[in-house]
């Protein structure tokens, strides 16, 4: 299967910076699916950027309504109707900044589908929660809690203490938690939990890349700090198997 790359740019970049690194998007290579999600108010200019190219276009969350009274939040529907395809739910920076429960993710992965959007629900566990043990039971408890019974999308592992900080799990930790997911997707989804592609997430870089994406059930990398040098994202996709 085509691995995915998606870049989570967080709060960063500028309208000024998304030409060039649209143009360099156009160069990658083809054997990897590229998926970019940059701030709300570069959704446009992404958008126009990369129109009629095979790079994918994402958002970074989405409320759980369609429309109303929230003031500072964003639909769904709106999203999709500026060209985002996908949008990240559940990233742990979303969960610890604003609160946001297994329920709160598992609403907004819903009106992410109902609005023809592709969830790329985020889950992993702190570092206290990993030396107590407890890693594969919260990832999973995340699972349970957060899909809806009608997912359709993307998981991405993502540990708490790999994200930005230069260290990541072991190559056997990343294949044991991948392997995991895959028994509680196939658990959950019965149809399609086999073929649901889970992303590992949480200092992916040009030198470590080969490595992780090599591994059993590891269908991409969900990038953050990396992402925002078109060059390092590029080296990353490179890296996919299948190049
Ligand atoms: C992320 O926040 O989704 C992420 C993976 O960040 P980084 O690659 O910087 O660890």
């Amino acid at each position: 299967m085509r691995q995915i790359i998606a870049g989570n740019w967080k709060m960063n970049g500028s309208v000024g910076g998304v030409g060039a690194y649209a143009d360099a998007l156009k160069a990658a290579p083809g054997h990897a699916t590229l998926i970019v999600c940059p701030p709300y108010p570069l959704l446009p200019a992404f958008a126009a950027a990369l129109a009629g190219t095979a790079v994918g276009l994402g958002a970074q969350d989405c409320h759980t309504g369609s429309s109303g009274a929230h003031t500072g939040d964003v639909s769904a529907i709106l999203l999709q109707e500026i060209g985002a395809r996908y949008v990240i739910l559940g990233h742990s920076e979303r969960r610890a900044d604003h609160g946001e429960s297994n329920a709160t993710v598992n609403g907004k992965v819903k009106a992410a589908l109902d609005a023809g959007l592709i969830p790329i629900v985020c889950v992993g566990e702190t570092e206290q929660e990993r030396d107590a043990g407890e890693a594969e039971d919260v990832v999973r408890t995340q699972l349970t809690h957060s899909l809806p019974e009608n997912f359709a999308g993307l998981i991405a592992y993502e540990p708490v203490w790999a994200i930005g900080a230069g260290r990541t799990p072991s190559e056997a930790d990343v294949a044991a938690m991948h392997a995991a997911i895959r028994a509680a997707l196939v658990g959950q989804f019965p149809a399609t939990g086999a073929d649901t592609p889970i992303l590992y997430g949480g200092s992916v870089k040009p030198g470590n890349a080969a490595a992780l994406l090599a591994l059993p059930d590891v269908g991409g990398a969900l990038v953050g700090g990396a992402s925002l040098n078109a060059a390092d994202f590029l080296a990353i996709a490179a890296a996919a198997p299948g190049g």
